[in-house]
């Protein structure tokens, strides 16, 4: 309804604007209805072709409410990475004092680095290095817990 309201003032505006142009050459009045009935004739034949159909434009509507909620996931997803990248990030100074490297570094692998401001180059080595803060297994403690478990097994097979 809104929409339509706006269209027919904007029919006025242009049946007026085209009849007072046109009102040094020919009578404004007369101008004025043959513009009327002309953009009525087209405002009808463009409705019914459904150009002015609200269920094309609310469905369209709900496509641009769907993607934006997309493109909402997507940009969080991208901040989860980024936090994860930011966590991975190492920082190394240069014994020049001038630079610091910042990046990812592989464990395993010649990290090559190159300082810009004295031209030292390096080699990050990045190792695993697994400590183990649980107790270690006692193997004889487990060998008489399996064996234990299979007596009791195979005596309660027996009876
Ligand atoms: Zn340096």
């Amino acid at each position: 309804m809104k929409e339509n309201g706006k269209i027919i003032a904007a029919g006025i505006v242009i049946a007026l604007g085209v009849s007072y142009g046109l009102s040094d050459y020919f009578d404004f009045f007369k101008v004025l209805s043959l513009v009327s009935v002309i953009l009525g004739g087209v405002w009808l034949w463009l409705h019914d072709r459904g150009l002015f159909d609200n269920e094309e434009i609310k469905r369209l509507e709900g496509m641009l409410v769907e993607s934006d909620a997309v493109i909402a996931e997507h940009e969080e997803v991208l901040a989860d990475y980024e936090n994860i990248f930011d966590g991975q990030v190492s920082e190394v100074p240069c014994a020049c004092g001038k630079n610091v490297f910042r990046g990812l570094f592989v464990p395993n692998v010649d990290n090559i680095i190159k300082c810009e401001e004295c031209d030292s180059h390096y080699n990050v080595q990045v190792t695993l290095n697994p400590i183990l803060i649980s107790e270690p297994m006692d193997n004889e403690a487990a060998i008489e817990d399996l064996s234990k478990l299979h007596k009791e097994a195979t005596e309660e097979f027996d009876n």
